[in-house]
């Protein structure tokens, strides 16, 4: 161990270990804390029973970048994964996102002129969808809304429909070919050992403290180097002074099954059916092929404020939010000597690649 670093970096998520990778191959050294017992931040995976479970979520790493495709790739492998869910609703099971598979499950269509016709007759048109609830009546009709849009979001957000921006749905393609990936990226996989590895791989070189909360002991921690990098959350730093910036929290329940290694016949299934408490089920399994027995299937559980309780997971633009993160904002730009990046630290939705495109 150094006894005085050029970089402290608080969070060993994707962000710090990012920042990490960059500096140490820039000849600097770096000291990573985390106040969790594991490298990785939300991308986390564990090897139980010999699959890779991702304890925060799926992750599926995609991009439009060669560039930060090679780079992710010389980092560890990862094996092309194309992210295809099913919903299920009721007994039946629909083809995701909205292509011609769903119309034809639904409403018996085969070519994409008969699916632009009913999508005409079912919508419902609004000029300027002001939010999510017109949006997608607008965009797709009532059926859809109600069958795969409506109990889904409204559990996931806790909100109804009719309070929540356009913007919510905005990665959700509608296609007229029968193509069931739900990404559109040109790049897509999962890392072959796991997010874990990767991150570690990223962290080579760096000193780690795990278990450690830099907040507890923010004085001596901070006289370790030079510069801080915080990817925790930017309310907690300032001590709340305005205010707890508001998450949607989301819980995970995973339950093992030995007897079988094909539970689900899918990676990811939805669940837009109101009654059914869980909005998704992940099989591990099936995102990186292995021969080892039994499955694990994971119940995702939205938990609603995270000020009532839970790990901060999506952050909650709304006008307060967005106001209070303003001030801390504010506060950050005068706090010399530290740097406030990460979903956690900038108070927004990151997908990985937007992170790993910020340092190569
Ligand atoms: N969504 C939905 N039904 C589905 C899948 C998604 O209504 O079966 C909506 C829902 O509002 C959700 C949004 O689309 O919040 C974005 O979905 P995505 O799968 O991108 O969510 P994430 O992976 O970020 O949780």
């Amino acid at each position: 161990m150094a006894e005085h670093y050029d970089y402290i970096i608080v969070g060993a998520g994707l962000y710090g270990a990012m920042f990490a990778h960059k500096a140490i191959r820039e000849g600097k050294s770096c000291l990573v804390i985390d106040r969790r017992s594991h490298i990785g931040g939300y991308c986390y995976t564990e090897n139980v029973h010999g699959i890779e479970v991702h304890k925060f979520g799926a992750h599926i790493f995609r991009t439009n970048s060669k560039k930060v495709w090679d780079f992710v790739n010389s980092i560890a492998d990862f094996i092309p994964f194309v992210n295809a869910p099913i919903a299920r609703v009721g007994e039946k099971i629909y083809n995701l996102p909205f292509n011609m598979n769903t119309f034809n499950e639904l409403w018996g269509v085969t070519t994409p002129e008969e699916a632009r016709e009913k999508i005409k007759e079912s919508a419902i048109p609004c000029e300027h969808p002001e939010n999510l609830e017109q949006f997608v009546l607008s965009a797709v009709g009532r059926e859809i809304y109600e069958k795969f849009i409506k109990g889904y979001t409204e559990k996931q957000w806790g909100r109804k429909c009719s309070e929540l921006p356009v913007s919510t749905m905005s990665r959700v393609p509608i296609r007229l070919t029968y193509n069931n990936s739900y990404y559109n990226e040109l790049y897509q996989g999962i890392p072959a050992e796991g997010y874990t590895e990767f991150i570690n791989r990223l962290l080579r070189g760096a000193d780690i403290r795990l278990g450690v909360n830099y907040l507890d002991d923010r004085e001596a921690l901070r006289r370790l180097g030079d510069t801080v990098i915080f990817t925790g959350a930017i309310d907690s730093y300032f001590d709340y002074c305005f205010g707890r910036l508001d998450y949607q929290a989301v819980g995970f329940q995973d339950v093992y099954h030995a007897n079988t290694d094909n539970f689900q016949g899918n990676a990811v299934v939805n669940y837009p059916d109101a009654g059914v408490p869980y909005t998704r089920s992940i099989e591990h399994r099936h995102f990186v092929p292995t021969d080892v027995p039994g499955t694990i299937v994971t119940y995702e559980f939205p938990l609603g404020s995270y000020l009532n309780g839970g790990d901060p997971s999506y952050p909650i633009l709304n006008e307060r939010n967005r106001e209070m993160y303003a001030r801390y904002r504010e506060l950050a730009e005068k706090e010399h000597g530290v740097i406030f990046g990460g979903r956690l630290g900038e108070y927004r939705y990151y997908a990985m690649n937007d992170i790993v495109e910020k340092f190569i």
